[in-house]
């Protein structure tokens, strides 16, 4: 993985490079790959941008779970997490139910967080006088049968408020609603974490401003 920026040059959240609307694409061995131009709009990992609606990629460099913890700590801050339908990608053992346990934490989850890979869903809620943040976490590892999507209830989850973490989205592509950020994990030699955050709407330009 291409590593962007010195250590002395990250924020506090460990924000090694941001691009906006890939400016800089030419230059950008990291993003190059991911750039396709199309009449309606780009297609960037997957994903289709209106020509008017700029997405923003974050790069970070995670050396421990503390900088993990941190990041997960920042987002939980962001009001709009609220609404979000966050993917996960990474290969086992990436970090994924890691980063989602520190920001369930952040959030003020307070029951023992479970790696769902077996339930494809854990839910959780967080009430804070306030109001009642719902959280489902999904993990869809093992999801097979698009049937599962009625019967276990999930559309009626993905059309009700709340944050959505979904680790293995490719595994319900084509059924998974779109997701308002990405976040891709990949584990160096030395175990520290790469880590590339895509903005995927309006929603996610917010979570990453
Ligand atoms: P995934 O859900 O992607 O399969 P996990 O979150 O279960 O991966 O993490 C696998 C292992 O990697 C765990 O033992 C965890 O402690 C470790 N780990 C996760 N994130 C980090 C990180 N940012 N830095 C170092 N170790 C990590
Ligand atoms: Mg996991």
């Amino acid at each position: 993985m291409v590593t962007l920026g010195q250590p002395s040059q990250q924020s506090g959240l460990g924000i090694t490079q941001i691009d906006r609307g890939y400016a800089n694409l030419g230059e950008s061995k990291l993003h190059a790959p991911f750039l396709q131009l199309h009449q309606q709009g780009r297609l960037i990992d997957g994903h289709k941008f209106p020509l008017n609606e700029t997405p923003i990629v974050k790069t970070l460099h995670w050396p421990d779970e503390s900088a993990c913890a941190a990041f997960a700590e920042g987002l939980a801050l962001c009001p709009a997490l609220s609404q979000a339908v966050v993917y996960l990608h990474g290969d086992l053992g990436a970090g994924k139910t890691t980063f989602t346990r520190y920001l369930l934490q952040a959030l003020g989850v307070t029951d023992r967080i479970k790696s769902p890979t077996y339930a494809v869903v854990e839910p959780y809620e967080v009430n804070d006088g306030a109001s009642v943040l719902a959280i489902w976490h999904f993990d869809f590892y093992r999801f097979n049968d698009p049937q599962e999507w009625e019967d276990a209830g999930f559309r009626d989850i993905f059309a009700s408020p709340g944050l959505k973490l979904c680790e293995w989205p490719e595994k319900a592509q084509g059924i998974l609603p779109a997701s308002d950020l990405d976040i891709f994990l990949s584990v160096n030699l030395d175990g520290s974490r790469d880590v590339r955050l895509t903005s995927n709407s309006p929603l996610g330009q917010d979570l990453l401003a």
